[in-house]
Parts: C-alpha cells; sequence; structure tokens
C-alpha cells in the first residue's frame, strides 16, 4: 500500500519575519531571516518532486482543523488570541520567539489538520503511512501558548484526534533535537498516550526534558525522555533507539505511531549541536516502521538548514514509500569522513540513564 503526502502552498507562506537565529531584529542585529523560513521545507518539497518520488505518493489534502479539534488539547483563550492577532496583521505565539503574520492563525489550523489528514488515511487503510509536511511545526505549543517558532500542538491535535475515533493507544516518538515539550505537557497525565522525546541535552527549552521528567499521575510512567549529548550521531541515536524507544513502544503496543520529525539533529544543522546525516534518518525510519504494525504518521517538526533538510527528510519519504529514488546526498560522503557516527561510552552512559528510568513492564496493556 502507498504512502500518504500531505502539503499546502499556503504552508509556506506563514510569514516569520526577519529575526536571525530566531531572535528579534533591530539595534545591532541586522535583519536577515528567521530560521523557520519557507525555504527549508520548500526545498525539501521541491526534492521530492524533482527525484520523482512525487507522483508515487499518494497526495491527501489538508483540511484546517476544527476549533472542537483544537479544544482538545488548547484553552479557548490561546485560540482567541491567535486569532484577534493574525486578523490585525500579526504578532507572536505566546514567547517572544514565534512571530507570526497576517493569516498565520488559518496556516496554523491547516498544519494542525495536515497531521489529522494524514491520520486519517491511515486508519481508514487509504495509506499504509504518511508523510505531513506542515507548517509552522508544533512540539512546543503548550495549552495555552505558543513557544519555539509554534503555534498549535500539530502532533498533539492529531493524537487526540486518534483518541477520538476510539483508538485506545497512542505513542509519539518525537526526534526533532529539541525536546518536545509541548507534546508531553499535554499528555503527561493521560496514559492512553506515550510521549518519547530524543532531544540534545537542555537545549530549548533551556534545561527541558530530563529523564527525570517522567508524566504525572495516571500517566506517570507514560512520558519518556531521552537526553542526549552534544555531538550525538547514528550510533548514539540507535542505541536509544534499541534501549528505550523501541523497547518502550513495543511494550505500550499502540494502535498508531505518529513521529514529530525534526531535520535539526543534522550535522549542518544552526541551531543545534548534533552529528546525523540522511543515512541516519533512514536507518531511524526503517526502525519506527517496524513498530506499531507500520501504521505510522510522520510530522515535519523543525530543521534549519535549508540546503541540507531537503535530502534527509527525502530519505525519510523514501523509506516510508519504500522506494529509492536516484537522488544521492552530495553531502553525505563529508560527513561520514568525520569522525563521531559511531558511539560514545558518554551517549551510552546517557542513554542508559534514561534506559533505567523506564519501566517498561507498567507501559502493558492492562
Ligand atoms: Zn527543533
Amino acid at each position: 500500500m502507498a504512502t500518504g503526502w500531505v502539503c499546502h502552498e499556503r504552508y509556506f507562506w506563514h510569514d516569520t519575519g526577519t529575526g536571525p537565529l530566531g531572535a528579534p531584529s533591530g539595534g545591532h542585529l541586522e535583519p536577515l531571516r528567521h530560521p523557520d523560513h519557507p525555504d527549508t521545507k520548500r526545498r525539501f518539497r521541491n526534492l521530492v518532486e524533482v527525484s520523482g518520488l512525487l507522483e508515487r505518493l499518494v497526495p491527501l489534502t489538508p483540511r484546517p482543523a476544527t476549533e472542537a479539534e483544537l479544544l482538545r488539547v488548547h484553552t479557548p483563550g490561546h485560540l482567541a488570541r491567535l486569532r484577534e492577532r493574525s486578523e490585525a496583521g500579526g504578532g507572536d505565539a505566546g514567547d517572544g520567539e514565534s512571530p507570526f503574520g497576517a493569516g498565520s492563525y488559518e496556516i496554523a489550523r491547516l498544519a494542525a489538520g495536515g497531521v489529522v489528514t494524514a491520520v486519517d488515511a491511515v486508519l481508514d487503510g487509504t495509506v499504509a503511512n504518511a508523510y505531513a509536511l506542515v507548517r509552522p511545526p508544533g512540539h512546543h505549543a503548550v495549552a495555552d501558548r505558543g513557544i519555539g517558532f509554534c503555534m498549535l500542538g500539530n502532533v498533539a491535535v492529531a493524537a487526540a484526534h486518534a483518541r477520538a475515533r476510539g483508538l485506545a493507544r497512542v505513542a509519539v516518538v518525537d526526534w526533532d533535537v529539541h525536546h518536545g515539550n509541548g507534546t508531553q505537557a499535554l499528555f503527561e497525565a493521560d496514559p492512553s498516550v506515550l510521549t518519547i522525546s530524543l532531544h540534545q541535552d537542555g537545549l530549548f527549552p533551556p534545561g527541558s526534558g530530563a529523564v527525570t521528567e517522567r508524566g504525572t499521575g495516571p500517566g506517570e510512567g507514560f512520558t519518556v525522555n531521552v537526553p542526549l549529548p552534544p555531538g550525538s550521531g547514528t550510533g548514539a541515536y540507535l542505541e536509544a533507539f534499541e534501549k528505550v524507544v523501541e523497547p518502550a513502544v513495543r511494550a505500550f503496543d499502540p494502535d498508531l505511531l505518529l513521529v514529530a520529525s525534526g531535520f535539526d539533529a543534522s550535522a549542518y544543522d544552526p541551531l543545534a549541536r548534533m552529528a546525523l546525516h540522511s543515512g541516519s534518518y533512514r536507518l531511524l525510519t526503517e526502525r519506527v516502521l517496524g513498530l506499531a504494525g507500520g501504521r505510522v504518521v510522520v510530522a515535519h517538526e523543525g530543521g534549519y538548514s535549508p540546503e541540507y533538510v531537503p535530502f534527509c527528510g527525502l530519505a525519510v519519504v523514501e523509506t516510508l514509500a519504500g522506494f529509492r529514488t536516484p537522488v544521492v546526498d552530495p553531502f553525505l560522503d563529508g560527513l561520514l569522513a568525520v569522525p563521531g557516527q559511531d558511539l560514545a561510552d558518554h551517549q551510552r552512559e546517557a542513554v542508559a540513564r534514561a534506559a533505567a528510568a523506564l519501566d517498561v513492564e507498567a507501559l502493558r496493556r492492562p
């Protein structure tokens, strides 16, 4: 069965302004462009087309998430503020680092709805799996505000939608280099949604995502964090999958697996210090397809290298579709020639700490 593909030109019209590296321009900071500018994702979409892969995918037309769908995870006040500022020409989603322009509330609704659309296609059996190339990203947004370039919790809205459709258990694996704090917060007390985040230790939000963050109340143990040291490459990520992600997801036995997929753990990313390459993302995608019976929806989050995101993204979609295009990653040989891909002792210890905090038996179905 085929792979679904969600994208929409509107996603590229979300205007994040001119703040270099996410800091507001002005004073001594010359305007340039916000890191979440459209080019990273647009160039990915373009490579998917030029590679010939696009014609092998099933196009899924996104719809805006409804207010009822958004209210499953967000407060009415947050939605009202976003709408008001969006209609007034723009504003910030909540933390001073998440600027948006006129009409972005509708684009954010289309992003959340895009992941919902992908989930519906997989659950309806229209496609085997799906990739949602949505923008703005979502995994930092909490119930009452946007954080870290995110306005609405796209993956969280989709997970809540899947639950509302009757699925008993949904798992989220977040390999964006930043902590998936929003998705975690929205389900921290909910044992029906397992959230696992792999991220650069303490990077963003600052200090967030320690192994000791395990969920609350009835959700205790259903929040899993794997903070990895800067410099982690393929070896460290595979170790994290083998020791934490795969045992946790297999025990939890979800009816659907959502992947919050950022490409900002790549070696070329300007906002982080990890070392992944397109081959790493190919391997990680193979691993997730071995979980949840392959019922996998991958949603685009961060990734700020316009040069390299396209090749990492293409590797993920190729793997989902089970088809290798003739595209050769022109940067891969160079990255493989540099040390740092093999598992190092301090990385093994970081994964071991995360594994020690995991109670696999508690995750099993009652
Ligand atoms: Zn990120």
